[in-house]
């Protein structure tokens, strides 16, 4: 679903993203860590074409997203993205903020998007909240609400950058379990995350970023039991 060829990203002459080779199949859950500045976000940011590359290459379904000639909503269009804050609008309900990438990009009519919306945010345990304002929830029900904003139109690949990290540890778990529903129904998904044991159980390889580049990438047990790389080894002890 989704390759990187040597991409390069550079911020001034501060080199963030030195060459990352990474690919995602289908219906695989790749997570990636690495200490705080070693270009996660970053990394995920110019997938959704917020960030420009300054080279290297990056295919979404085999289609060049990074040629200059790509039209940038399409592509948008096309992946799901919830970051760390919460960013429903607080002025229009939960089914308008779900609903509103399904009408206003996809085209999709406002009864149809209706009926889907209400019937994911019910099975994820928002049933009462789809005529309420976003203040009216807490931050995990809100993070929930946006992450079946991501999912409605059924995107090729889920980007999920830190999602539970402004949430309180107590509202942290109800996010993790979407997310291992969306697994389960065999989403697609690159996510970034300090949550060692959420990425451990959720991973189907775990990407450890480090100096700019996929240091190390392996199976959840490769990476947490039998690291090689002594900086993945130094990273590991340190945050568990
Ligand atoms: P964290 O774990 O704290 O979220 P991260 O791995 O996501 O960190 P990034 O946010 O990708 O790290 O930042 C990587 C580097 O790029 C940092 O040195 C940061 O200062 C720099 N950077 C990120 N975005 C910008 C920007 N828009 N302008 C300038 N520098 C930036
Ligand atoms: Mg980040």
């Amino acid at each position: 679903v989704l390759e990187l060829h040597g991409v390069h990203k550079l911020f001034g002459d501060n080199h963030v993203l030195k060459g990352v080779d990474l690919e995602v199949d289908e219906h695989e859950v790749v997570v990636v860590i690495g200490a705080s500045g070693s270009g996660k976000s970053t990394l995920m940011r110019t997938i959704n074409l917020i960030e420009r590359v300054d080279d290297g290459r990056i295919l979404l379904s085999g289609d060049d997203i990074t040629d200059p000639a790509v039209d940038v909503d399409k592509v948008r269009a096309r992946i799901g993205v919830v970051f760390q804050h919460f960013n429903l609008f607080p002025h229009m309900r939960v089914i308008d903020n779900v609903t509103l990438a399904a009408r206003k990009v996809h085209g999709t009519p406002a009864d149809v998007a209706r009926d889907r919306a209400v019937g994911l945010l019910e099975k994820f345990g928002l049933g009462e909240k789809v005529e309420d304002y976003p203040d009216r929830l807490s931050g995990g029900q809100q993070q929930r609400v946006a992450i079946v904003r991501a999912i409605l139109t059924d995107p090729e690949l889920l980007l999920l950058d830190e999602i539970t990290s402004a949430l309180d540890p107590m509202l942290v778990g109800e996010v993790l379990d979407l997310v291992r529903d969306l697994k389960a129904q065999g989403s697609t998904m690159l996510m970034a995350t300090h949550e060692m044991s959420f990425a451990r159980s959720v991973a189907d390889r775990i990407v450890f970023m480090h100096g700019g580049r996929p240091l190390e990438v392996g199976t959840p047990e490769q990476i947490f039991e039998d690291p090689q790389q002594p900086e993945t080894r130094e990273f590991l002890a340190r945050i568990t």
